[in-house]
């Protein structure tokens, strides 16, 4: 029973890092930023992992961010912690990313580079149907209980931690550059590097958010590894800042 428990943690656990990667490097750094492009074979694998472990439909995460950026804690920011307070950002984030997400006219005006494939459309539009399947693998692997519990954990663990970089990491941490976000090094730890959002807001189409050798960016080493065996190319080697860092002479 014990062992039961803890293996269902723990495939929770995996699961969401293996999520937050999917997120980190083709949601976020591939899609909404153009920081890095990515093979056929491997946004397809991108594209599935995210269709199966978080029913997000890309095209809608990639407007709902871009128009973060464009608004970064101003009102008509969709998440945030400045205008609604850090808790609301944390606990209601996926009513707030929705709101923005199932207004069409909003994500055609923000991501009018990512019409919907017949791919998305046969399958991946179908959040239901992924999220049903992993579920059901899961019970068939570890039995209702184990399967429930791996997926609980997963679902809530994955749903905390995106739900913490737009509220802790626009609220608490360091901010070495002249932006609203915020370093948050445990969070960054646990969600691939993207707690490292204050490098990010600074530097938002550099696909590395780790900005200093004592930074540990997971994601990064995942795009590491994918160039070097030809699935992904860099937008540019070096950050391009949009602004100096604070106390740096220009
Ligand atoms: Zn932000
Ligand atoms: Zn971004």
């Amino acid at each position: 029973m014990m062992t039961t428990l803890l293996t269902a943690l723990m495939t929770g656990f995996v699961l969401t890092q293996i999520a937050n990667v999917a997120t980190t490097v083709y949601l976020h750094r591939a899609l909404a930023h153009r920081a890095v492009t990515v093979s056929t074979p491997l946004a397809v694998i991108f594209r599935v992992t995210i269709w199966l472990l978080t029913g997000i439909r890309p095209r809608q995460w990639a407007a709902v961010h871009r128009k973060h950026h464009a608004f970064t804690d101003e009102e008509a920011d969709p998440h945030s912690p400045a205008q609604l307070g850090w808790v609301r950002v944390q606990m209601t984030n996926v009513h707030l990313y929705r709101r923005v997400a199932r207004d069409d006219e909003q994500v055609t005006r923000y991501a009018r580079d990512l019409p919907p494939t017949r791919l998305d459309r046969l399958l991946l539009d179908h959040a239901l149907v992924g999220l049903s399947l992993a579920a059901l693998c899961l019970v068939a692997v570890l039995g209702w209980w184990g399967g429930f519990i791996a997926f609980g954990t997963h679902v809530v663990l994955y749903l905390s931690l995106s739900a913490a970089v737009n509220a802790v990491a626009h609220t608490f941490g360091t901010r070495p550059y002249e932006n609203s976000a915020t370093n948050v090094r445990w969070l960054a730890f646990l969600t691939c590097g993207e707690g490292f959002h204050n490098n990010h807001h600074a530097a938002p189409t550099s696909a590395r958010f780790a900005l200093d050798r004592s930074q540990v960016d997971f994601g990064w080493w995942v795009i590491g590894v994918a160039r070097r065996f030809g699935h992904a190319t860099v937008r540019h080697d070096q950050p391009v800042f949009v602004n100096p860092p604070v106390g740096a002479s220009s």
